[in-house]
C-alpha cells in the first residue's frame, strides 16, 4: 500500500503502478487524495451495511479528469510535445487547459459553445487555453482534434489517449488502500465510459497483485435519454440535464460491458427526474456536485428502492464533479431568497421562530 500524500499527486503516489519512467516529468497540481465520505442518511435510505462518496469534485480543476490528465500531459511532455488538443464538452478541456498552463505547453480546445456549461467553459479560458468555437457537435471537433494533432509537437488529450485511463485507474487504488478491503459494489456515472473501465482496470489490477482480495461489482448507470448501452445501440440525439452524460455513442463502449460482465455488476438507466432527486439529495447532506456524478446515488437509491441491495453490502458512490461547474443548474434547482425587510422581528416571523 503506497503511503498517504496529500498533494504529492498521482504519478508520485502509483510511479510503479503507471506508464511512466524516470524520462516522464513528474508534473502535479496535487490531483487525488481525494475524500471518501462515509453517508449514514444514505445507508439508512437504502438498507446496506456501509455507503461512501467518493468526492472526485476536490480534484484541482473540480473533476475526476485531472486524474487522467496529468498522465497524458506528462507523456505528451516526455515526447517532446509543444502543444495538446482536444474536443470537449466541458471537464476535459478544463482539465486540459490547467495541466498545459502547469506544464508550460499550449492548449487548443475545440468547442460547441453553447453546449458547455458556464463554469466549465469559464475555467478553461481562465488557464489561457486557446478555445475555438466551431459552432458544431462533439463528433465534428473530435474529427477537426484528430487531424490538428497529425501536425507534429501537437499530442491529442481526448479519451481515446490510453493514457487518460490509466491515469483515472489510481481512484480505485484510494479507494482500497483507505478502506483497507475492495468495496462489494461501486456505483459510477457513464458518459464516453472510460472512467467505468479505467476503475476495473485498477480493482482488477490490485486484485492480480495481491493488493486487494476482492473487487466489487461494477454498476454503471447512464441518463435514460442517453442509454446506448443499456438499449444496446448508439443513441443518434442524446438529452439528458446531466450534460457530461450527454453521450450517443461511448468511445469505451466495449470496454464497460466487459468490467460489467467480468465483475458480475450491471450498467443500468435512471431518469433525469431520479437524477435530479438525488442532486437535491445530496445538496441537503453537504455534497453539492453537478448533475452528471448524481447519477451514481441515483442509481444507489433506484436499486434500493427495488429490493436489490443487500444488508451487507459495502457501497461506494462515485461523486464526479462538482457542482460548481454548472451554476445555472444549482440555481434553478434551488430554493430563491426570502425576502424581507432587515427587521428582526420580521425576519423571526418568516422563519417561523
Ligand atoms: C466525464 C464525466 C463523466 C462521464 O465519465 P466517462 O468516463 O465519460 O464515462 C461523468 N461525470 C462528470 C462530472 C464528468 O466530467
Amino acid at each position: 500500500m503506497p503511503a498517504p500524500a496529500a498533494g504529492k499527486g498521482v504519478i508520485e503516489r502509483y510511479r510503479s503502478l503507471l506508464p511512466v519512467t524516470d524520462a516522464t516529468p513528474a508534473i502535479t497540481l496535487g490531483e487525488g487524495g481525494t475524500p471518501l465520505v462515509r453517508m449514514p442518511a444514505l445507508e439508512e435510505r437504502v438498507g446496506a451495511a456501509e455507503v461512501w462518496l467518493k468526492l472526485e469534485g476536490c480534484n484541482p480543476t473540480g473533476s475526476f479528469k485531472d486524474r487522467g490528465m496529468v498522465v497524458a500531459v506528462a507523456k505528451a511532455l516526455e515526447e517532446g510535445a509543444h502543444t495538446v488538443v482536444c474536443a470537449s464538452t466541458g471537464n476535459t478541456s478544463a482539465s486540459a487547459a490547467a495541466y498545459a498552463a502547469r506544464a508550460g505547453i499550449e492548449c487548443v480546445i475545440i468547442v460547441a459553445a453553447a453546449k458547455v456549461a458556464l463554469g466549465k467553459l469559464a475555467q478553461t479560458r481562465a488557464y489561457s487555453a486557446r478555445v475555438i468555437d466551431i459552432g458544431s457537435d462533439f463528433d465534428t471537433g473530435l474529427r477537426l482534434a484528430r487531424d490538428l494533432s497529425e501536425h507534429p509537437g501537437v499530442t491529442l488529450v481526448n479519451s481515446i489517449n490510453e493514457n487518460r485511463l490509466q491515469g483515472q485507474k489510481t481512484a480505485a487504488f484510494e479507494i482500497v488502500d483507505e478502506l483497507g478491503f475492495a468495496p462489494d459494489e461501486l456505483f459510477i456515472p457513464v458518459g464516453n465510459a472510460g472512467n467505468i473501465s479505467a476503475y476495473w482496470a485498477g480493482f482488477r489490477q490490485y486484485k492480480e497483485t495481491g493488493e486487494a482480495c476482492g473487487a466489487p461489482a461494477m454498476r454503471g448507470f447512464q441518463a435514460a435519454g442517453a442509454a446506448p448501452i443499456v438499449l444496446d445501440r448508439p443513441v443518434t440525439n442524446p438529452r439528458t440535464i446531466a450534460s457530461a452524460l450527454r453521450i450517443g455513442n461511448p468511445a469505451s463502449w466495449a470496454k464497460a460491458v466487459r468490467a460489467s460482465r467480468e465483475s458480475a455488476g450491471s450498467i443500468e438507466k435512471v431518469t433525469d427526474d431520479q437524477i435530479l432527486d438525488a442532486y437535491r439529495l445530496l445538496g441537503s447532506l453537504g455534497v453539492f456536485c453537478e448533475p452528471a456524478s448524481a447519477a451514481s446515488v441515483a442509481g444507489l437509491i433506484d436499486r434500493g428502492e427495488r429490493g436489490l441491495m443487500d444488508a451487507g453490502s459495502r457501497a461506494v458512490c462515485i461523486i464526479t464533479g462538482h457542482g460548481l461547474k454548472d451554476p445555472e443548474i444549482a440555481d434553478r434547482e434551488s430554493v430563491g431568497a426570502l425576502k424581507c425587510s432587515a427587521d428582526p422581528s420580521a425576519v423571526a416571523r418568516l422563519l417561523g421562530w
